[in-house]
């Protein structure tokens, strides 16, 4: 005899005695409770005052701040999403309180009030973490990492190639005059040359096209020429009015995307081919503490070491407060940041190119008697000693700037004779008496660093 299923009662038509509220149904332990109860401690007064008041009423700004961080949680950023999950998702109807904004409000609000007020969302929320002991503002690990821009990555701007069309032009308003000259040469009577050929001013470009087409009037030209002329006249001026105005927005970067000006092309992490990829993104340098962020601030260069300074800037300025410490690797390790960090008063547990190598070496006991910081340095006469025991004095000093303008000082000494040293092929590769360079301030500040990261402390930092 067959036996029936039992179903398990249905109760969707069931009628409640009481209605559930959305609270019955989040678990005491959610993260959108945290959400909650974190931004309902953070000031908003900068936003609200943004308010114009009267007029119909608006969806409370902390309202609409909860349900885009808590989306941002759950991986949802479009605002057409938000507004879905507003309708659908039980955790956004309690966060937002059955509040069901549209996607145009959530993205105007963002584009809009909240534009540059994030961060200092941000900076209220990491405050009070730390007055909850949870992390330390004092004590900060800095890192960057390449971040992909929401821009498209084949629409790009080359610094170099803006610089080498300007030249072509500049070359072929030129080229355009000698064939002036050419068609006067049997004349005594001839134009005056434009005021100069230089491809920066569309104006400047304009008025010498216009110089050649009238020296040009009347005369038997070229139709190849004739062509030219009528394609400069149309775009060229055109073109550098262009090229100056990305050269304004590229703002000494070599490249940009044209749909996020701000993007930078990057060399991004290998994907899982182990491509690596040139795409439009910026450089996040972040400072965390305990596992939290402590601060970020978005770089438009690949390198981190020159941006360092302007991120422990924002640091200080958003907390008012300087770290006591900060641990980096050896890509921020260079005499600029060192000499900032000092200057700041910030102990800096930062490596610095070939720390490793120099520890493995000395426990390996291996040293090149060779290198600079090797030789034998005698203070009072201000001369080293080569291998071979033979004098290098001190040849002279210059001043060298980096790129981000920071100005290093470096000392030159020279050996007297290098001719038929039997060490020679072993200690430098020059055709003359060597010379090494030495870099004093960089000297101190790099033994500084050593010791810091030597010490039980600095050991306990770098892991
Ligand atoms: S090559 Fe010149 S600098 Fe080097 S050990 Fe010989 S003498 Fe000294």
């Amino acid at each position: 005899m067959k036996v029936n299923p039992v179903w398990k009662t249905n109760y969707q038509s069931q009628l409640s005695l009481l209605p559930p509220s959305y609270d019955d149904f989040i678990s005491a332990n959610h993260p959108v409770r945290l959400v909650n109860s974190i931004l309902d401690r953070v000031d908003i007064s900068s936003i609200e005052r943004t308010y114009k008041g009267g007029g119909t009423s608006s969806y409370h700004p902390r309202v609409l701040i909860k349900i885009l961080i808590y989306g941002y949680l759950r991986n949802l950023y479009s605002s057409r999403k938000i507004e879905q999950a507003l309708a659908e998702n039980i955790h956004f109807m309690w966060l937002s309180g059955g509040a069901q904004p549209d996607h145009n409000t959530i993205a105007n609000f963002r584009s809009g009030r909240l534009k540059g007020k994030f961060k200092q969302i941000f900076n209220q929320v990491v405050l009070l973490l730390a007055s909850e002991g949870i992390l330390h503002i004092k004590d900060v690990y800095v890192d960057g990492t390449k971040l992909e821009a929401n821009a498209n990555r084949y629409t790009f701007v080359w610094g170099k190639s803006i610089k080498t069309s300007r030249a072509r032009i500049s070359k072929q308003l030129k080229e355009l005059w000698a064939y002036v000259e050419t068609v006067y040469a049997e004349e005594e009577q001839r134009p005056n040359e434009p005021d100069n050929f230089d491809a920066v001013d569309p104006d400047q470009v304009a008025k010498t096209i216009d110089s050649i087409n009238q020296a040009l009037s009347g005369k038997q030209v070229d139709k190849k020429i004739k062509q030219k002329l009528g394609y400069a006249k149309k775009n060229w001026p055109e073109k550098i009015a262009k090229y100056n105005y990305q050269e304004k927005q590229l703002g000494g970067r070599n490249s940009m995307s044209k749909t996020d000006p701000s993007a930078t092309f990057m060399r991004m992490k290998d994907d899982h081919m182990q491509n690596g990829q040139l795409k439009p993104g910026y450089n996040f340098l972040a400072s965390t503490n305990n596992q939290y962020l402590v601060n970020y601030t978005l770089g438009q260069t690949t390198a981190d070491t020159t941006l360092l300074k302007d991120h422990v800037e924002d640091l200080v300025e958003s907390y008012q407060q300087t770290p006591d410490t900060l641990t980096a690797d050896a890509g921020f390790g260079s005499e600029e940041n060192y000499t900032d960090l000092e200057a700041k008063g910030i102990e800096a547990f930062v490596k610095y190119n070939y720390f490793h190598k120099e520890q493995q070496d000395q426990k390996k006991g291996k040293v090149n008697p060779f290198a600079a910081n090797q030789l034998y340095y005698n203070k009072d006469t201000d001369t080293y000693y080569c291998p071979m025991g033979q004098a290098m004095r001190y040849v002279g000093s210059y001043q060298k700037k980096t790129k981000t303008g920071f100005v290093q000082t470096l000392h030159r000494y020279q050996a007297q004779n290098c001719k038929g040293c039997s060490l020679r092929s072993l200690c430098h590769k020059s055709k003359y008496n060597r010379i090494i360079e030495r870099n004093y301030n960089l000297s101190r500040l790099k033994a500084k660093a050593k010791n810091l990261l030597t010490s039980e402390k600095g050991i306990e930092k770098r892991k």
